[in-house]
This record gives C-alpha cells, sequence and structure tokens, in this order.
C-alpha cells in the first residue's frame, strides 16, 4: 500500500480503521480504549473539509471539523462559509472552533471544543473555561496521536498500526487541503488548490455580478 497523501489513502486509513476495530469517538467525552478521534483542523478550504466529510460520512465514519472565524483564506461569515457549516453538520460530523490566539470566539455555530491554529507551547495545551482543548489531557497524548502537518507524518502513516489494532486509541489529526488536492510535494498540492481557488473565484466574481466578457 502507498502511503500518498490522497483520497484513496485516506479511504484506506478509514478503512484500516475498521479493521483494527476503533469505534469514531467525539470530544464531547474523555478517549476511551478503542476510540478513533477523528480530528480536521481547516486552515485553508472549505471545500477541501466538503470533499473529506463527504468520503467520510459515505465511509460511516464521523469526525469533528475545527474552523476559523479568522482566516485569510475563507469567509465562515459568507453564505458560502454559512452553507460549509451546515453542511458538514448534515453529514453527522462536529463542528469546533479552530481558533487563533487569544481570540475565542465560540459562539453557538460551534460544540465546546476548541484547537488553536499555530499554538506555542505555553498555551496550547491549557485548559480553557466551558470549552475542551482538543490538545489538553487526556485529549492528547504523544503516544496517542497523530498529525499529518506539511505531508509529513512525524512517526510514519498509522495505517498499519490502526489495522492492527496497536493504538489503545487514537486521535488523529489531518488537514483535509493536504488530502483533497493532488500533488506529491506540498508545494505541488498547494498549486492544485490554488488552481481550484482560481475557478472558484470566478465564479464568484460572475455571481457578484462582475462583467467578464
Ligand atoms: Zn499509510
Ligand atoms: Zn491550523
Amino acid at each position: 500500500m502507498k502511503c500518498g497523501f490522497d483520497l484513496d489513502h485516506y479511504r484506506e486509513l478509514l478503512a484500516a480503521a475498521k479493521t483494527g476495530g476503533y469505534r469514531f469517538a467525539l470530544f464531547d467525552r474523555e478517549p476511551a480504549a478503542g476510540d478513533l478521534l477523528l480530528r480536521h483542523d481547516v486552515d485553508l478550504s472549505l471545500d477541501a473539509a466538503l470533499t473529506l466529510a463527504g468520503l467520510e460520512a459515505e465511509a460511516g465514519a464521523t469526525a469533528t471539523y475545527f474552523l476559523m472565524t479568522r482566516s485569510v483564506f475563507y469567509n465562515l461569515a459568507s453564505p458560502e462559509g454559512e452553507r460549509a457549516l451546515a453542511r458538514l453538520r448534515e453529514l453527522g460530523h462536529r463542528v469546533g472552533l479552530h481558533a487563533v490566539h487569544p481570540q475565542l470566539d465560540l459562539d453557538e455555530r460551534f460544540d465546546p471544543v476548541v484547537a488553536w491554529h499555530n499554538p506555542d507551547p505555553e498555551f496550547m495545551r491549557e485548559p480553557l473555561d466551558g470549552a475542551v482543548n482538543a490538545m489538553q489531557a487526556p485529549y492528547f497524548d504523544p503516544d496517542h496521536y497523530r498529525s499529518d502537518s506539511n505531508q509529513h507524518w512525524r512517526s510514519g502513516c498509522p495505517h498499519e498500526e490502526l489495522a492492527a489494532g496497536r493504538f489503545e486509541w487514537l486521535q488523529l489529526l489531518t488537514h483535509p487541503e493536504i488530502w483533497a488536492y493532488p500533488g506529491a510535494t506540498m508545494r505541488e498540492t498547494m498549486l492544485a488548490m490554488l488552481d481550484a481557488e482560481r475557478e472558484r473565484d470566478l465564479a464568484r466574481l460572475a455571481e457578484d455580478r462582475i462583467d467578464l466578457t
């Protein structure tokens, strides 16, 4: 099996989790043996999030999507952003806040769960008032955590260990953009995302009554 950062291998990861007997868990209770917490930090693209969310729903998987209110790449307050949020919930997923420190815009759009974007070590794991921090104990500890930052698994792709049931439980953080767009390197993947964004921006301009003739 080739450990690419693409939709085929994401499907294989979900299948591996099923083989390993894991159940999809959320940040609404402390992790227990057999739990797989699928976490997605949505840094760049709501469309990528929706692509992955649909794939997961088809596979019978439930995830928590952490969305930003202060992203420079997408606007959650736009009609498009509101539709994306509603669609994630329709597909059975949960929505948490991907916050930029120290701003916590934790309103009724979100479940009471927060993941900081690009956190500094000082506050990364600090508990919060009225919400779970996805990186606080016991939701996070290094032996029960894998992430795909910049198309790099620090401890290797977890598909084998998942299939073998080798994690007691796992928080698996993946970034939808990395998987939804093709590319053998992070740069290629980002360029593919920007190409898709350009098409989308043209459609947005037309919808905004800009004359493109
Ligand atoms: Zn793999
Ligand atoms: Zn982030």
